[in-house]
């Protein structure tokens, strides 16, 4: 949605920028932000060897199994119509794509980026490198959905940690706190680390949170991001709130939110949609 790189024309410098940014979040952000929440904050807000101590590794261990599993599954599901049989027997409601050269079922939309029609497409997403669409709605939802919450439970603690870690020191922690790059580079140190990497991790907090409430808004409402407005159509995909749950998450949508190893079968195909009613 917010970060579909759409002011960068070029497609390859688009996919380069989209390839590294996948794999500085794996390889860099989420090693390093584990470090810094395991060995640095952890051992100052509890105490160690102690059951709350291992508590908080389980749940770290879950959020992480969460976030890197999602992020995973939903780039490696295929959600377009490569290699799907499209047929139906009513295909009143289909659009020609100019650039696949095919007739495409209602919902999918052709993605630039990708070069190809995506099965109900919801967005291009810039953390998978790939579109969200039928098959990986639910892996999108659920690594927002975790993320968020790894930041809210982490800036929970870390201001504990600041707090007994920054000094005063005449008023220059509020320049660090307002300035943190320029922090880096006048007093390169842990204090102005600590600072930056906290202010991450309020950002990306309120960045997920906003994100998941937006895209959950429109699920249980049965809409996709390009349909939020699409109103004037007199079409609405709207089966009621479990119905809706059911087709981004799957028959066993109450355990989904536990692993992304959680097989849950879609109802549908993506390809044949019934119209439930008019739009209010
Ligand atoms: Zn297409
Ligand atoms: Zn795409």
């Amino acid at each position: 949605m917010l970060f579909k790189l759409n002011f960068i024309k070029n497609k390859q410098l688009k996919r380069l920028l989209e390839h590294s940014s996948y794999l500085t979040i794996i390889f860099v952000l989420v090693p390093a932000f584990l470090y810094f929440e395991i060995c640095i904050v952890l051992p100052t807000v509890v105490q160690e060897w102690t059951i709350p101590y291992y508590l908080h590794y389980i749940c770290a261990t879950f959020l992480l199994m969460n976030i890197l599993g999602n992020m995973i599954f939903g780039m490696f599901t295929d959600t377009s119509i490569r290699g799907k049989h499209l047929d139906s027997e009513n295909k009143d409601d289909w659009t020609m794509c100019a650039v696949c050269e095919c007739l495409r079922p209602p919902r999918a939309w052709h993605c630039d980026t990708c070069d190809i029609c995506i099965l109900k497409r919801d967005h291009h997403c810039t953390f998978f490198a790939c579109c969200v669409g039928y098959y990986n709605h639910r892996y999108f939802m659920c690594f927002t959905f975790y993320i968020f919450i790894a930041m809210f439970y982490s800036f929970y603690y870390n201001i504990f940690f600041l707090s007994k870690f920054l000094k005063w020191n005449r008023g220059l922690i509020i320049g660090k706190f307002v300035f943190p790059l320029a922090a880096f580079v006048i007093d390169f140190g842990e204090e102005s680390i600590y600072v930056f990497l906290v202010e991450i991790n309020f950002i990306v907090g309120v960045f997920t949170g906003f994100l998941f409430l937006y895209h959950f808004n429109n699920l249980i409402k049965g809409k996709v991001t390009p349909e939020r407005k699409s109103c004037s159509k007199e079409i609405s995909y709207n089966k009621g709130l479990k119905l809706n749950l059911i087709e981004v998450f799957g028959s066993k949508w109450y355990f989904t939110w536990i692993s992304p190893f959680i097989n849950s079968p879609l109802p549908g195909n993506g390809i044949e949609w019934v119209v439930e009613n008019k739009c209010q």
